[in-house]
């Protein structure tokens, strides 16, 4: 059972789930080092391809990109797509599963035994992202004040924007060279 917390807000509970319902996620936070590894290669691949997503055009080439994404994250880190991915900051524990909405750090009241307070079945995603972060080179971006969620990109690609976002700095960088 899980440990009380000395507030519980009204109208939730000990929820019976499946244990297994959180284990995918969990596995990532555990693999945050390798997933880091390979997101960076993969998101490299992507800027190289720059070139490539902006002759057929962004636009398009989202439509294709967005269930692929949804599916691979949705699986991998339960990713609600909020369009502006954190999990390269947060030990690869999706903060968006945080029923608070938490985007920078854990609220007060995370039980005892690390698992949530309006959900107490289900370990805290800070919790989680802080442990993530410990096995991950760049863990230390977990200390970055993230902006608040913004939700006119909700549901858009994450990867293409961080492409997109990654290019336009080396091209203005390159421009700066010159
Ligand atoms: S895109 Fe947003 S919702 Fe999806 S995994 Fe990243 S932070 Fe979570």
């Amino acid at each position: 059972m899980p440990v009380p917390s000395a507030y519980e807000p009204a109208g939730t509970g000990y929820v019976r789930r499946s244990a297994n319902r959180f284990s995918v996620r969990r596995w990532s936070v555990r693999h945050a080092r390798l997933l880091e590894h390979l997101y960076g290669i993969f998101a490299g691949a992507l800027v190289r391809l720059h070139w490539l997503w902006r002759a057929i055009g962004y636009h398009r080439v989202e439509k294709p990109m967005i269930p692929v994404e949804r599916a691979i994250k949705g699986f991998m880190f339960d990713c609600r797509m909020c369009g502006e991915c954190l999990l390269t900051s947060t030990g690869m524990s999706c903060p968006m599963n945080c029923p608070k909405g938490m985007r920078n750090g854990p609220c007060g009241g995370v039980r005892a035994d690390g698992n949530c307070e309006v959900e107490p079945d289900m370990p805290c995603v800070w919790a989680e992202a802080w442990t993530g972060s410990r096995k991950m080179v760049n863990g230390d971006l977990i200390n970055d004040v993230q902006k608040p969620v913004d939700h006119s990109i909700r549901g858009t690609s994450a990867w293409l924007r961080a492409t997109s976002e990654a290019a336009a700095a080396r091209e203005s960088r390159g421009h700066e060279g010159q």
